[in-house]
């Protein structure tokens, strides 16, 4: 039996004091649906928990000059039926609602989704009770013991931005509308506020595949901003998995275009469940930036994201199944242009 304290943050200011008394063994907690899931397995072993769920102001959803800015605490289900979200981003309404169970949405917050952790299954099963490697070796989990995805059963393994030391897949939905609409992260640490651009929040594995984030120790996600674009309207969130509903992502595709008539102006495109992060592909948006949209040009787009994809033993389907993805998402979107 390991103790286990907790405290209840009242402020963002409040939560960051709290965090630096419990250097190091301290966790902020959220909606806690996918922290608790990680201290059941053993992976997750904190001693003290700082919740935030309850921090005011930091769950607002709200226009201001250029930017969306979703408080961290917002719940997934708030910001999914949104109006304005839902109306004007219908990629990032789609991501959410294509995510986990109603129920988990109306607990999880989209800071905390943000930051879930792999559901890799050799990073997910082997911490054991008391073993640091256990049954399964993950350079994730327990730096430097090894991969057995590697050699393993990796039909759900990454194929893009993989390294010699971790395949596993960057589960979020969320993320990879966010990657799309260039998105940003505001943080708070002991030294400050600072703001990310996601696509420098995720990092590649390399090797240290241990390091999801770059963010410091103690740094608490206080809100997550979108740049207010024309490109919303026409967007969607495609997704493909083993079943229609509550299951992660095989291969998903967020698209936002710019349309002149039929032709499209400009197009961001990324991919999720076939990369070790929320995966940008302009070389996708470059095929079809200053073209009239046809299923062919639609699929050779999704190709051109896959040209460095490494696929291992039972995962080469992604490769053609997230070109096909990004091919449909790309057609539907062309179908919302105003
Ligand atoms: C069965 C199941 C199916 C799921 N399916 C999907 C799916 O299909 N797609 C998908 O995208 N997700 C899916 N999820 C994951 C789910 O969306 C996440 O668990 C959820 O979004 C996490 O949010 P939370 O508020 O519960 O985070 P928590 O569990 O509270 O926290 C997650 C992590 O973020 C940290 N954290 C939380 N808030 C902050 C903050 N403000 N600042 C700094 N650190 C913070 C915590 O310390 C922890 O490390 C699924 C989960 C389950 C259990």
């Amino acid at each position: 039996m390991q103790a286990l304290s907790y405290t209840l943050a009242s402020s963002a200011e409040a939560a960051v004091a709290q965090y630096a008394q419990h250097q190091g063994s301290a966790r902020y907690i959220a909606g806690g649906t996918n922290l608790y899931d990680l201290m059941k397995l053993g992976i997750e072993r904190p001693t003290h928990l700082i919740d935030v769920s309850r921090i005011v102001g930091m769950d607002t959803i709200k226009t201001e000059g250029d930017i969306l800015r979703f408080g961290a605490r917002a719940l997934m289900t708030d910001v999914a039926y949104e109006p304005m979200v839902r109306e004007q981003y219908p990629v990032l309404s789609e991501s959410l609602l294509k995510a986990a169970s109603q129920q988990l949405r109306n607990m999880a917050t989209v800071g905390g989704n943000i930051l879930q952790r792999t559901r890799c299954m050799y990073f997910r099963n082997g911490a054991g009770s008391s073993s640091t490697v256990g049954r399964y070796h993950c350079n994730k989990r327990a730096p430097g013991s090894g991969c057995s995805a590697v050699n393993g059963l990796d039909r759900t393994q990454a194929v893009l931005g993989t390294s010699e030391a971790c395949t596993a897949v960057a589960p979020g939905d969320w993320p990879v509308a966010l990657m799309a609409m260039d998105a940003s992260v505001e943080l708070l640490g002991s030294s400050g506020q600072r703001i990310v651009p996601i696509g420098d929040f995720y990092r590649l594995p390399g090797d240290t595949p241990q390091r999801d984030f770059n963010l410091e120790e103690g740094e608490l996600v206080t809100a997550i901003t979108v740049p207010k674009t024309p490109l919303g309207r026409a967007s969607t969130y495609h997704k493909i998995r083993d079943r229609e509903s509550f299951a992660f992502a095989l291969a998903s595709a967020a698209v936002a275009l710019e349309m002149d008539g039929t032709t499209i102006r400009s197009a961001r495109i990324a991919l999720g469940g076939v990369a070790t992060t929320p995966w940008r592909s302009h070389a996708a948006e470059a095929v079809v930036a200053g073209s009239a949209l046809t299923p062919e040009l639609a699929l050779r787009a999704g190709r051109s994201a896959f040209h460095d994809a490494r696929p291992g033993q039972h995962n080469a389907f992604k490769v053609d199944l997230g070109a096909r993805v990004i091919a449909d998402a790309l057609l539907i979107a062309a179908q919302r242009r105003a």
